[in-house]
């Protein structure tokens, strides 16, 4: 199998003759014990992804924040933590999640245009490490919810350095049109501002200028800015601690080329050098580099229909399950669970669209994909550990997937399929 053909999750994901499998599990044998449609994910394809970041920041001042937003299951938050990782958190709601799988809350970095009081009342009683603040009146809020609590809060502005991390309009962050962050022209006013504010203690700077990054340029370009503020910064005797340079990594879906971590480390670190500011911590936040092709999803094929112009395959996976297609007109990747090779299986090869059960016809998966497909046949969409189970819903009053690790020959059901009563269970009707 070439390269490009192999799994986009070689080698964690990859064929044992016809045999999909994961690390040593064979994939039909997870789907039949399961059901599906069913995440699996794989610990070492975690492991190794870590690493690409944890070895080039060996004897490095440094902190990997997991973008958790990307894959938040308590198990893959449980890993990450053991290995060492912080997390960078966008709500209140994900710091008891971190917090639960075993995060130390002067890890985690709390990022999010809106926050609001209980969830900084929260934040502030747990000690995160700051508060990554997108706004002058968050920042206000902070100092003011901080002074009543008789605390004081670590914070970061998050600037918007202006630079097009050339990706999708829907995942780009970091150009001035964009709600997030605070203009880079107007920060030094506010980092002034933050400076005399009462519970209040400047720790840092940061920026995250999107996602699915597949260029070094727009990373070297925001850091170059945000030094240049650090410079008018030193000169109004504001000195910081941590530099976050923010997660956006891109992964291979299709054909990409994605940046090894450790080649854009070692130019921000040239950088920070050249410019005499390599006392300071770095921190990424780094979400679907670590997960996004440390998982897929297994569907069952229900239906087949042939039209004239058109061939759909539909499978019980939706987009309820899986909406990146549909939200982000994204391309993942589908394998057969069983390389149809058997004499057994007779049907022709043919382009499909790999479509679901929902009443939308934006519930799509998959468009224009050569395939030999017959019914129950099982298919692997690719590189849906990032933003995959955490994007699902209900919708259709469908249950939300079962999600299983696998580490070796062993596998661990890490969230068990919702059942129906569960999803109205807490409903009320009214009197009658
Ligand atoms: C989403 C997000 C991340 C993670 O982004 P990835 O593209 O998944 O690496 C990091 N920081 C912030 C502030 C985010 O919103």
């Amino acid at each position: 199998m070439s390269e490009l053909n192999a799994p986009a999750g070689a080698p964690f994901f990859h064929y044992d003759g016809a045999q999909l499998m994961a690390e040593s599990v064979s994939v039909s044998e997870l789907a039949a014990r399961f059901g599906t449609p069913l995440y699996v994910y794989s610990r070492a394809a975690l492991k190794a992804a870590w690493e690409s970041y944890a070895q080039p920041l060996t004897n490095r001042n440094a902190l990997v924040c997991f973008g958790m937003k990307a894959n938040s299951n308590l198990a893959v938050l449980q890993q990450f933590a053991q290995w060492g990782s912080g997390f960078d958190i966008v709500s209140g709601g994900e710091l008891a999640r971190a917090l639960k799988a075993g995060a130390r809350p002067d890890t985690i970095v709390f990022s999010g245009v809106g926050k609001q009081d209980w969830e900084i009342e929260a934040a502030l009683q747990a000690g995160v490490k700051c508060f990554n603040v997108e706004s002058t009146d968050e920042l206000e809020r902070i100092s003011l919810i901080a002074s009543q609590l008789g605390c004081t809060a670590p914070v970061s502005l998050r600037v918007n350095p202006d630079v097009d991390a050339k990706t999708h309009p829907y995942i780009s962050t970091g150009l001035k049109d964009n709600k997030f962050g605070i203009a880079i022209e107007i920060a030094a006013e506010v980092y002034q501002r933050a400076a005399v504010l009462p519970g209040i203690r400047i720790v840092g700077v940061d920026c995250h200028i999107g996602s699915q990054i597949t260029q070094i340029e727009p990373y070297l370009d925001a850091l170059e800015r945000l030094l240049n503020l650090l410079d008018t910064l030193a000169g109004l005797g504001i000195r910081l601690e941590h530099l976050d340079i923010g997660g956006g990594l891109g992964i291979r879906y299709q054909d990409e080329t994605p940046i090894a971590p450790a080649l854009l480390l070692d130019a921000v670190f040239a950088m920070l050098e050249s410019r005499g500011y390599d006392y300071l911590q770095l921190v990424l936040e780094p979400g679907r580099s670590l997960v996004g092709n440390a998982g897929i999803l297994v569907t069952r094929v229900q239906y087949l229909k042939h039209h004239e112009s058109k061939n759909f395959a539909i499978v019980d996976a939706a987009m309820n399950d899986l909406l990146r297609p549909t939200l982000y007109d994204a391309w993942h990747g589908v394998l057969p669970v069983l390389c149809p090779t058997d004499a057994s299986h007779t049907a022709q090869s043919r382009v499909y669209d790999i479509v679901g059960p929902i009443c939308e016809s934006g519930d799509w998966l998959a468009r224009d994909r050569q395939l030999r497909l017959q019914q129950n046949d099982l298919l692997a969409i690719e590189s849906a550990g990032a933003y995959g189970f955490v994007m699902s819903g209900q919708y259709n009053t469908r249950p939300r997937c079962a999600e299983v690790m696998v580490d070796g020959d062993q596998t661990y059901l890490i969230r068990p399929r919702e059942t129906v009563e569960q999803l109205f269970a807490s409903e009320q009707m009214l009197p009658v």
